[in-house]
């Protein structure tokens, strides 16, 4: 996007920002401290063009097409087409030909739609950041910053656009994305010299780092391509390849394959040549459509179309896959653990208890909707605080960032669902609005999980002013000198066994000259005064996904910031376990690194962890070879994402470091979502084991059919052109369907697959030895039949194709249910893509028996309706041969991998 000649002048300006002052930087974007209005940034979003990276440039569609063929697999069916074509077999070659294109043009389309596919789930998780606009804390797409926007960041946020420092607080951030440096840097507002390199420029953010302690506020004075990262970004925001483990895994097996094919084929032209002493030409025409036919070239673009297809369905149950390798890991998956609040429960809190030295009180009311009674009807004396009911109905308003709105007849929270519960609770005790902005906020020290608590200083009316701080009460005990602890452990006790949230309440008089909070000073002077029980309903979707979790051998555990008997509590109200043991971070700390697996294991509910825990809590598992999934929110819950083995990050209350750190976002913040995702995972990897069944013994029984006739120097079967046109026909039609398999009926019924099985597992193997055996014996039935009838080589070649295709329709519904019986009605009735790829095979298998110019081409001819019905009936028993053997071999447990 070009830009006025004003904004460029502008940002050149503004290029050594970090050594200028605040105040001189705000001249020059003509910004003001309360933000820009709606309609100055919209102006400057004009000229400046939206906050994004310059597009990567895409290859190009033709570029993209000729990739297709950049395969080892293609190179030889290149070749092979090449040979046929010197040779003079011009149908041969051009039926080679044809496979290698149409196969491109699939693989083109495919990866192109998978491609739009991921972009599409990427902008699902579009970042946002909070500016001021029209003098209000606002949240803006990061797209829709412009220069002189007032940003404010806190720990966790990734930083929107290149900003300036206005005021920063304990602000620690990790720029090593743009400065490779791994320990954070310091941030202040102070200008910086001149000649200060990236990354001494202390005065300012950039653009794509992460915030990791403290909080700031700053002036945005590059977007987009102005920024440092824009400058640099060939590198970043790259799309992911569409490359993981299984599909490098395959393309690897494909190239040992197309090897070993080769070698075969040199072989076997050698032996059809000196010992049947077959005329070289032929023999080299049937080695190369042997070799063709028994490479799998259309599994790469099957595979990726099956993983494609996978994180479309896992987005659609809010699942947003980040990194593509993570569909196949949630397969895998047979430890969950997981955060309480939001996730495991609604995140809908109201307060229900309200204890304080002078009250006890039960709070009636639901929702945010500030109605309703507390106890019998208390009312807090406006407009100072008397006593500690007062204290803490001011502390829970006042120590609060949340706002409750009111809009179509709902009360709804911007915010914290627990803060805006407090906001309620105030309200329904008498505290007004216009009451509470007469106090002024001084300062804050903001919540952190790290502390648990969050204090702010206040000036009120006649000159009152107040600290207060709510949070954990242990911790809150703790700093308060003086107060009842036993009494307060014992309702504190008794509130978290009913399942509350319990939160702390402190308050004390500002000293005189005390202006900013102080860590070190909060608790001097400080009182207890009370606490308040808050519910929070489990998520009813939780608790059926639970239950399948535990049929499908998943243990989730819980793992929470939360007080222990609150998090017990909500944990059987889940039925997390039969009987889930809790233990807290700080009996965690107790037990010795070697007993830490067997811990992890017996225990469901880690309650009052911290990050750290969560760190030691994944290895721990992990060395039980458990395959983990790990939700988390925090900016210090990246490191604990990073180790589990598919890292998931909370979309809404999440923050871009954590959501930068996982393999998956969840779109609703719902542990649903989690196990809808396990499910598609386990999906995907049937249905790659599906295809792969299905396609080798394909190969296999054709090749083999031909290869038997040659050795013992019986008529081939097939003529070259004929197994080409088998190849060819198979690979465009029944080739694909099995990527587009739901799950099956019993997907989650079944433990977790081990995470080191190999994809060609012994039972694989066995289907795919057993399968081409069966086909080669219904190649050499059904031909024999035909000569021993009368018919001619044509017609008995004609039947042996349409034998061969006719057994892999009926193999395919065989394979469609690897764990369970295919006939039943579900299994005969299939799937619309698959009923449409039966319809083109049987279309163009009449083509090819019946149509004259086929005859010509293929050397085809008309088959009798009664060997055509023959034909169905060796599929018929291919069918029930392969069930028996489905029933036997789960019997023995063979086929369960
Ligand atoms: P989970 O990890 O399952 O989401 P959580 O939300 O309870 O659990 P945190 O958000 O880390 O975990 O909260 C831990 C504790 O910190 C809470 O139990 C509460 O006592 C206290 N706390 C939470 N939010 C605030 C807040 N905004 N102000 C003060 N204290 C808070």
């Amino acid at each position: 996007m070009s830009k006025a000649p004003d904004a460029e002048a502008q940002e050149s300006a503004l290029d050594n920002a970090y050594s200028m002052s605040p105040t001189h930087v705000m001249r020059v974007l003509a910004a003001r401290a309360d933000g820009l209005t709606g309609e100055e940034a919209r102006e400057r979003l004009a000229t400046h063009g939206p906050n994004r990276l310059p597009e990567r440039r895409r290859k190009h569609p033709a570029m993209r097409f000729l990739a297709q063929f950049n395969n080892v697999l293609i190179y030889f069916l290149l070749a092979a087409s090449l040979a046929a074509f010197a040779l003079n077999h011009v149908i041969d070659g051009a039926v080679i030909v044809a496979v290698v294109f149409i196969n491109a043009v699939i693989g083109f389309v495919q990866e192109g739609k998978a491609e739009n596919a991921l972009d599409a789930i990427r902008d699902m998780i579009a970042p946002h950041a909070f500016a001021l606009r029209d003098g209000r804390r606002t949240k803006l797409a990061v797209a829709d910053l412009v220069p002189g926007d007032i940003v404010l960041l806190e720990a966790g946020d990734k930083v929107p656009a290149d900003l300036r420092i206005i005021e920063a607080r304990a602000a620690l951030v990790d720029e090593a994305v743009l400065t490779g440096e791994s320990v954070p840097a310091h941030k202040s507002a102070e200008p910086v010299a001149d000649a200060a390199a990236l990354g001494d420029r202390a005065s300012m953010l950039y653009s794509g780092t992460l915030m990791a302690t403290g909080q700031a506020r700053a002036v945005v004075v590059g977007t987009g391509g102005n920024t440092e990262i824009g400058r640099i970004s060939a590198l970043m925001g790259a799309v992911e390849s569409l490359q993981t483990p299984l599909l490098r895994q395959i393309n690897h097996f494909g190239t040992l394959f197309t090897y070993f094919a080769l070698a075969l084929s040199v072989l076997l032209f050698a032996f059809a040549t000196l010992v049947r002493g077959y005329n070289a030409v032929d023999a080299l025409m049937v080695v190369v459509s042997l070799a063709v036919g028994v490479v799998p070239e259309g599994l790469p673009a099957v595979i990726t179309i099956t993983l494609a297809i996978g994180v479309q369905r896992m987005a659609a149950r809010h699942a947003i896959v980040r990194r593509l390798p993570a569909v196949e890991t949630l397969g895998a998956t047979s430890v969950i653990c997981s955060d309480k609040t939001g996730t495991l429960t609604r995140n809908e809190m109201t307060a229900r208890h309200l204890v304080t030295p002078g009250l006890a009180a039960v709070v009636e009311g639901a929702g945010y909707r500030p109605e309703g009674r507390v106890g019998d009807g208390f009312v807090a004396v406006a407009p100072l605080p008397q006593g500690e009911t007062d204290l803490l109905l001011y502390c829970a308003a006042l120590c609060n960032d949340a706002e409750l709105v009111h809009t179509d007849g709902d009360w709804r929270v911007l915010g914290d669902p627990m803060e805006g519960a407090l906001l309620a609770l105030a309200r329904k005790a008498g505290l007004t609005p216009d009451g509470l902005a007469a106090w002024k906020r001084q300062d804050t020290i903001p919540f952190d999980a790290e502390h648990r608590f969050m204090a702010t200083l206040h000036a009120g009316p006649d000159a009152e002013r107040w600290v207060f701080v709510k949070g954990a009460p242990e911790r809150l005990l703790a700093m308060a000198a003086g107060a009842d602890t036993a009494r307060w452990e014992g309702e504190i006790a008794d509130a978290a066994s009913r399942g509350e949230r319990v939160l702390g309440f402190a308050a004390r008089p500002a000293s005189a000259g005390e202006t900013t909070l102080a860590m070190e000073r909060l608790g001097e002077g400080l009182t207890f005064v009370g606490i308040v029980g808050l519910i929070d309903p489990p998520r009813d979707e939780a608790i059926t996904a639970i239950a399948d979790c535990r049929t499908a051998g998943i243990t989730v555990k819980m793992i929470t910031g939360d007080h222990k008997d609150t998090a017990a509590a909500i944990a059987r109200q889940l039925h997390l376990a039969d009987d889930p043991k809790a233990m807290t971070g700080a009996e965690l700390d107790e037990v010795a690194e070697a007993d830490l697996p067997s811990v992890a294991r017996s225990v469901s509910v880690f309650a009052r962890t911290n990050p750290e825990h969560k760190l030691r809590i994944v290895r721990a598992l992990q060395s039980n070879g458990q395959v983990v999934a790990m939700t988390g929110d925090g900016v210090n819950d990246a490191p604990s994402l990073k180790q589990a083995d598919v890292g998931v990050a909370m979309g809404r209350k999440g923050t871009e470091a954590a959501k930068e750190a996982a393999e998956m976002v969840l779109a609703n913040d719902d542990f649903a979502s989690i196990v809808a995702a396990v499910r598609e995972g386990r999906t995907v990897y049937d249905n790659i084991r599906k295809v792969i069944a299905w396609t080798l013994p394909t190969n296999g029984g054709e090749v083999l059919a031909v290869v038997v006739a040659l050795f013992i120097g019986a008529t081939l079967p097939m003529s070259p052109a004929q197994i080409l046109w088998i190849n060819m026909i198979l690979t465009i039609t029944l080739g694909l369907v099995l990527a587009f398999e739901p799950p099956e009926p019993r997907v989650m019924d079944r433990p977790p697959r081990s995470a080191d099985a190999p994809l060609l597992s012994p039972f694989l193997l066995w289907r795919i030895c057993f399968v081409s055996l069966l086909f080669t014996l219904g190649v050499f039935f059904i031909f024999n039949w035909a000569l021993w009838r009368g018919h001619g080589v044509d017609i008995a070649r004609t039947m042996v194709v349409n034998q061969l295709v006719v057994m892999e329709i009926f193999y395919l519904f065989n394979v469609r249910y690897l764990h369970q019986g295919s006939i039943s009605l579900r299994g005969i009735l299939g799937t619309p893509v698959l009923l449409l790829a039966l319809a083109a095979v049987t279309l163009a298998q009449f083509a090819f028996t019946y149509l004259p110019v086929m005859h010509a081409l293929f050397a085809s001819a008309p088959v009798p309706f009664a060997d055509g019905t023959l034909i169905l009936l060796v599929g018929i028993v291919l069918l029930l041969i392969l069930e028996v053997e489905k029933v036997l071999i789960g019997k023995t447990g063979f086929g369960r991998e």
